[in-house]
C-alpha cells in the first residue's frame, strides 16, 4: 500500500497494522552550534566523535535487522539535530546499511533533514545517488535580524543558495520549515517570510509555533516573569497568523494535510502521515523512539551508553532501550484519536473501532457530541474531524481523547 495523495482512506489504518509496512526514523544528535531556543536531543561535537557515532549507528541498523525480516520500510527519516552535518561518505554508509540489511517498498520514501550552511554539492550529491528522494530545509525565517535572535547560522541568503542548488541538482520534493510567534515579530515580518517561500515554490511547507522551552536560553529572557516576555506575540496575533497562512498557502496550491504540514497535491509527507496513523516505527540512534505492535521505547538520550553498546556488542537494541511501555486499550484507541485528529481528513470511528475490537463512539460519545456542539468537531457518518475554530483549540479538544 502506497500512499500516493491525499485521497488515502482511514480504511488504510487497519490495512497497514497486517501487511507488516514498517518506517524507519535515524537520529543524527549533531549541530554546528545549539539555537536559543532549541531542546532537542541535539549538540556540537568533533569530527572524531561523530566518526564513533555513525558506525555505532550503522552496526546498530545491521544488527537489528533481523528482527524486522518480515518487514516492509516504506519510508525513511534521518533527522536531528542537523543530518546535513555528516559527510557524504558517512551519510553513504548509512544508506548503504539500511539498503543491505532492510527490505525497501519501490517508492519507499526517503527524507533527510537539514540546515542551510552545511549543505553542499558534494553531500547533495550523494544523498540523491544513494536514492533520498526528500530534502527538508530547516529555514525558520526569511527575515536575517529574526535568524540572529533564534541563534541560527545561516542567513536567508545561504538558505536560497541551498535551496536553489538542490533544485538544480535535481530534488522535486523540498520540505521548508518555517517558526511563527518568534520573540519581536509580527503578523506582517511573518508573512514576509511566507511569501518568501511561496515564491521558490517548494512541494512541502511546514509552519510550527515557536514554544519557549524551559532550560533554554529563550526562556531566560522570554519565559514566565522574564525581562523580554512582553515582546512575545500575543496569542490573537499567533491565531491570525495561523489563519493567514492557510489563506495564502491554499491560494498559491498548498493543501494544508495536517495542523501545521502543507503541501501539493501527492507530496504529503508519508512518513510523518505513518506517525498520525500509527504505522508501525523503529528507530536508530541516540534517544530514538519507536512504536512497534504497540510497544513503545526509547533508545537511551546517554551518549557514552549509546556509544559502549557497540564496543559490547549489544547494540542489537534490547541494552539501550529505555522507557518501554506496553500499551493497554485505551491508551492505543486514545492515540489513534488525538494523532488521527491532527490530520484535515479526520479520524474514521468504524474503522479504529474494527482495529481495536470496541465501539469507540461509545467510549466518547459524551465528549465527541460536546465537541460538536460547541462547533469544535465534525462528525459525518461516523468520521470526526476538526473544524478551524477545533483546529485553533486542538488540545483542549485532544485533551477529552485522553
Ligand atoms: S539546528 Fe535544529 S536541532 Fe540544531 S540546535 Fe538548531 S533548532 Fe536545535
Amino acid at each position: 500500500m502506497i500512499y500516493v495523495n491525499v485521497a488515502w482512506s482511514i480504511v488504510d489504518i487497519c490495512v497497514y497494522m497486517t501487511n507488516n509496512e514498517l518506517e524507519i526514523y535515524i537520529h543524527i544528535p549533531f549541530c554546528i552550534r545549539k539555537c536559543n531556543y532549541c531542546d532537542f536531543l541535539s549538540f556540537s561535537c568533533d569530527d572524531e566523535g561523530i566518526d564513533k557515532y555513525v558506525s555505532t549507528l550503522v552496526e546498530e541498523i545491521r544488527c537489528r535487522a533481523v528482527d524486522y525480516k518480515d518487514d516492509m520500510i516504506t519510508s525513511v527519516f534521518i533527522g536531528g539535530g542537523t543530518p546535513s552535518i555528516l559527510s557524504a561518505k558517512q551519510i553513504e554508509s548509512i544508506m548503504n546499511a539500511l539498503k543491505n540489511n532492510y527490505t525497501f517498498s519501490d517508492d519507499c520514501e526517503i527524507t533527510i533533514e537539514s540546515n542551510p550552511g552545511t549543505l553542499t554539492e558534494e553531500k547533495l550529491l550523494a544523498y540523491k545517488n544513494s536514492g533520498i528522494s526528500r530534502l527538508s530545509i530547516g529555514l525558520q525565517s526569511a527575515n536575517d535580524d529574526e535568524l540572529k535572535l533564534l541563534g541560527r547560522i545561516h542567513d536567508y541568503q545561504t538558505f536560497a543558495d541551498n535551496y536553489n542548488l538542490a533544485r538544480k541538482l535535481g530534488f522535486d520534493n523540498i520540505n521548508v520549515d518555517l517558526i511563527s510567534a518568534i520573540p519581536g515579530g509580527s503578523i506582517e515580518k511573518f508573512k514576509e517570510s511566507l511569501l518568501k517561500v511561496v515564491e521558490l515554490n517548494p512541494e512541502h511547507i511546514s509552519v510550527y509555533s515557536l514554544i519557549i522551552e524551559e532550560g533554554t536560553p529563550f526562556y531566560i529572557n522570554y519565559g514566565e516573569g522574564g525581562p523580554l516576555e512582553d515582546t512575545l506575540i500575543s496569542e490573537d496575533d499567533d491565531r491570525e497568523i495561523y489563519h493567514l497562512t492557510k489563506t495564502l498557502l491554499a491560494e498559491a496550491g498548498y493543501n494544508q494535510y495536517e495542523i501545521s504540514n502543507y503541501s501539493k497535491i501527492g507530496k504529503e509527507c508519508q512518513h510523518n502521515i505513518g506517525y498520525w496513523i500509527r504505522k508501525n516505527y523503529i528507530g536508530f540512534g541516540l534517544g530514538a523512539s519507536s512504536l512497534y505492535d504497540n510497544l513503545r521505547y526509547k533508545n537511551t538520550s546517554d551518549m557514552n551508553e549509546y556509544l559502549i553498546s557497540k564496543t559490547e556488542k549489544v547494540s542489537c537494541g534490547y541494552m539501550i532501550r529505555k522507557e518501554v511501555e506496553n500499551l493497554i486499550d485505551n491508551e492505543i484507541i486514545s492515540e489513534y484519536l488525538y494523532l488521527g485528529l491532527r490530520m484535515n481528513k479526520g479520524v474514521n470511528l468504524k474503522e479504529v473501532s474494527k482495529c481495536v475490537g470496541q465501539d469507540v463512539y461509545v467510549i466518547f460519545k459524551t465528549w465527541i457530541e460536546m465537541c460538536v456542539q460547541d462547533g469544535l468537531l465534525i462528525n459525518n457518518d461516523n468520521i470526526i474531524r476538526l473544524t478551524n475554530k477545533g483546529q485553533d483549540l486542538a488540545n483542549y479538544v485532544m485533551a477529552g481523547f485522553v
